[in-house]
């Protein structure tokens, strides 16, 4: 039985970890801490365009070298058993990553998204369209005002919505939207509307939804202790090499060793990257990458494109081959049994379109390709 070690436990170290389970490898998940997994908020973008994708070479899905049949292939697959598995975990998810709708977040703003929590989904401006809306706002909560989100449904998007304000006498003073987390939905006086409530709530009555959210994030948070279930917490400090492979991972005085190694371990909020003034992935000294250019290479002309459009920053990350194996900066492969997933990878905008798409996907084949790692 092949042994791999994935180490990260956000979404791609969870996706790698389903896929390498699935082959029947002997899967550990090493994770040090919560990374930006717990901050999402609320609705997964997968893609937007895999034709257009395709065309962008630093893209990490387009540097796959598959055609987009291909990647709809293994994407279906990928969605179908995290969907699956989230649900075992008491996390319903809907949608499919070939439609995006738009979704309101907690200022009235709507946000593009493929799969959500099925507590997210009636939320889905279509859906809204026609119905008198009721914001469920909660006096005592100071970073959250009920009646603004409700104009802007209205002003921005043509929705009947009003606010209605619902105090809970226990809350502490000066509370904020964290302290709902996991209380009870208090019922509406309002009949016969769509009743959108803050995120947090528990036992929503039928009609209602969940709100997408702001960070600190009340579904990164419930998605992040459903993927957590089983990792290792621990901090890989370096690895053991020799010959073109990765032998161990060293995390205070335990060793965990491996046939094949996934590294899932995330971009700046994760501590995949590290920033400075030039961006590093310090466990394995990989090649970080900018639009396919060594990010040392660069030099002051990334810090003055990072001041200009502070998006340039994010599209900077570890660049990969076809078997998603990470590469140094002079294009070389170190390891084969080393294979990188998610945001520590470069060359697509983490914040954007493919935002869960990239760590899904790469997850998923880089915890497949692990798994048969000498087969
Ligand atoms: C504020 C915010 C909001 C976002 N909202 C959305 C959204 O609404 N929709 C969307 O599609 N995308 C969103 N994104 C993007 C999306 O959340 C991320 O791209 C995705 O979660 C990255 O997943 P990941 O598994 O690659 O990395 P992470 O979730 O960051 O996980 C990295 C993991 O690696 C671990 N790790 C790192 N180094 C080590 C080490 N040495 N030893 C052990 N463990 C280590 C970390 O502890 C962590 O567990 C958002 C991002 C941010 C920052």
């Amino acid at each position: 039985m092949t042994k791999v070690l994935i180490v990260g436990g956000g979404i791609a170290g969870y996706c790698a970890a389903l896929a390498a389970r699935r082959d029947r490898a002997e899967v550990t998940v090493v994770a040090r801490a919560p990374g930006a997994t717990a901050l999402y908020a609320g609705g997964m973008e997968v893609v937007d365009d895999l034709d257009a994708i395709l065309g962008l070479p630093n893209h990490p899905l387009a540097r796959l070298g598959m055609d987009s049949v291909g990647l709809a292939t293994e994407l279906d697959a990928a969605i179908s058993t995290l969907q699956l598995a989230l649900g075992k975990e008491g996390l319903p998810f809907e949608g499919t990553w070939r439609r995006r709708g738009l979704y309101v977040d907690i200022h009235g703003l709507a946000r593009p998204a493929s799969i959500v929590p099925e507590t997210v989904a009636k939320g889905e401006l279509g859906a809204l369209t026609g119905k008198r809306v009721a914001v469920i706002g909660v006096p005592q909560v100071g970073d959250y005002d009920a009646a603004s989100t409700a104009q802007a449904l209205k002003e921005l998007h043509g929705i009947e919505a009003f606010a209605e304000e619902i105090p809970i006498p226990e809350l502490p003073q000066a509370a904020s939207l964290t302290d709902l987390y996991g209380r009870r939905a208090p019922p509406p006086r309002a009949r016969g509307a769509a009743i959108a409530y803050p995120p947090g709530f528990t036992h929503l009555p039928v009609d209602g939804f969940e709100m997408l959210a702001s960070p600190p994030s009340p579904h990164g948070w419930r998605l992040q202790q459903a993927i957590s279930l089983g990792a290792v917490t621990a901090e890989i400090a370096s690895f053991e090499t020799s010959r073109r492979k990765v032998t161990a991972a060293q995390a205070g005085g335990r060793t965990f060793r491996a046939d094949a190694f996934v590294l899932a371990t995330g971009r700046h909020i994760g501590g995949g990257l590290r920033a400075g003034r030039d961006t590093t992935e310090s466990l394995l000294g990989l090649g970080v990458f900018h639009d396919g250019v060594p990010a040392a290479s660069l030099g002051t002309r990334l810090q003055h494109l990072k001041y200009l459009d502070p998006a340039e920053e994010m599209r900077i990350g570890a660049m990969t081959d076809k078997r998603l194996h990470p590469l140094l900066e002079d294009g070389s492969v170190p390891f084969d049994n080393l294979y990188a997933a998610g945001a520590v990878l470069g060359g697509y905008d983490y914040g954007g379109p493919c935002g869960f798409g990239v760590p899904i996907l790469t997850g998923w084949l880089a915890g497949r390709f692990a798994a048969r790692q000498g087969q």
